[in-house]
């Protein structure tokens, strides 16, 4: 077995902790290289980060470093190079749980991202522990993600789905959802933070109200637009899983994280068969590996996984603290901005909030004024953002999304407010 050190991507680090330093916006811009980029003949303005964050020169060059110096399968050679890949790739799983603050590596699965989290737990946990009459409460504000999983299950097992509200602010209604909580509940699905409205989830209350009211419950949170912008603990929260994708958080696409508590993972049965998943197999019988392997059949995305801990150092280098700080300052100046503008209107004003800027234009379809400012460089989304409910709930078809990342800065805001003021022009 080989003992030397752990050979790491450029740019990565052994292990990493938080920093006080505020953010230097400046800097940080210039590891983005595609800042730099025009679009329409513009400099992007680049708003988007909801969907998908861009992405530092350090996870591009660890991503690159992999396949130049590092590549082969993981976990099966015996040949150096498939032992030094396997190191690096095991060395993330448990950068992931320092991240998260979760007790053991053991307890984190690498996955496509958060969607195909929440759906390893509905199908297995959900799967095993769902019966005929049993509950599954989720919110208002969930994505997709967060509900079409429970309502196939929920389907299948002649469970029902309940649904705790959300104000006009768009906040959880937290009466409701207390007493939506009882001896039915099996599962608990919350968003930590709502893609569409930016709202933050206290998380920690949900849970130790579901210990209160509802012992047979577990707490999942989704976690895809938690991680890019607070300080996770899994312990603090108190959630029994926790799920994110590295491609919110400045990583590569096609991977993501889903911590579980060791005694659940330990007594769910596997999800997808395999390779590696397995400890011996005949045409009888197959013995399935332990947790998290026995969850991770098939061969890996292993650059990605790779430089998905080159993006996790990133970030806890600049600092959590920092991130929340500047995007909260942000937040509050696009916030003001916005509402001084006559005839737009914004779509989720929780008193807690972060990073998402959902707004209509009167007598504008989203996308139409999505075009436009696309025209100005400008990268919004528009559309019901993979959350058609909270739509419903405000009564809109769509609305505009402004999301914030870690590159943004008050300028990028102005341009965004000249754009909504040319498009208004346009529909006078
Ligand atoms: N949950 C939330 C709150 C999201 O914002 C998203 C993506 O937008 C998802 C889940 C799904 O994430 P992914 O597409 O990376 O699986």
């Amino acid at each position: 077995m080989k003992t030397a050190a752990v050979e790491r991507p450029p740019g990565t680090a052994a292990d990493t902790t938080t920093t006080a330093r505020p953010l230097n916006v400046g800097a940080v811009r210039a590891d983005f290289p595609i800042l730099s980029t025009q679009v329409h003949g513009k400099p992007l303005i680049y708003l988007d980060s909801a969907a998908s964050a861009q992405k530092p020169q350090v996870v591009i060059d660890a991503e690159r470093h992999i396949y130049e110096r590092l590549y082969a399968n993981v976990h099966r050679g015996v040949h150096d190079l498939s032992m030094r890949a396997s190191e690096a790739y095991e060395m993330v799983r448990g950068k992931v749980a320092r991240f998260i603050g979760a007790p053991s590596a053991k307890e984190i699965i690498f996955l496509r991202g958060t969607t195909e989290a929440i759906n390893l737990v509905a199908q297995t946990y959900g799967r095993a522990n769902v019966a005929e009459g049993d509950e599954v409460l989720i919110t208002t504000l969930e994505h997709h993600a967060n509900i079409v999983p429970w309502q196939m299950l929920c389907d299948e097992k002649r469970a029902s789905l309940v649904i705790a509200p959300i104000n006009d602010a768009g906040e959880v209604d937290m009466a409701a959802f207390e007493s939506l909580l009882s001896s039915r509940t099996r599962i608990v699905a919350v968003a930590h933070v709502s893609n569409a409205l930016g709202t933050i989830n206290d998380v920690a209350s949900m849970t130790a109200l579901t210990r209160e009211r509802a012992r047979n419950a577990v707490v999942v949170v989704d976690g895809a637009q938690g991680v890019p912008h607070l300080e996770v603990d899994v312990r603090a929260l108190g959630c029994d899983f926790y799920c994110f994708s590295a491609h919110k958080m400045y990583g590569p696409s096609g991977v993501g994280a889903l911590w579980g508590r060791k005694t659940l993972l330990d007594a769910m049965p596997p999800w997808q068969g395999g390779g590696d998943m397995i400890l011996s197999v005949t045409f009888e019988k197959t013995t399935y590996n332990e947790a998290p392997f026995k969850f991770e059949a098939g061969t890996p995305n292993i650059a990605g996984t790779i430089a998905f801990g080159a993006a996790i150092d990133y970030l806890t280098n600049l600092g959590l603290k920092a991130v929340r700080a500047a995007e909260h300052d942000l937040l509050a100046y696009g916030t003001a901005a916005l509402s001084a503008v006559p005839g737009v209107r914004l779509i989720g004003t929780a008193a807690n909030k972060t990073s998402a800027l959902s707004f209509v234009i009167e007598g504008v379809h989203p996308h139409d004024a999505g075009s436009i400012l696309d025209y100005e460089g400008v990268a919004v989304r528009t559309g019901h953002h993979c959350a058609q409910p909270v739509m419903d709930r405000f009564n809109v078809p769509a609305t505009i999304r402004a999301s914030l990342g870690v590159y943004n800065t008050r300028e990028d805001i102005d341009v965004l407010i000249r754009g909504i003021k040319k498009v208004q022009e346009m529909f006078a």
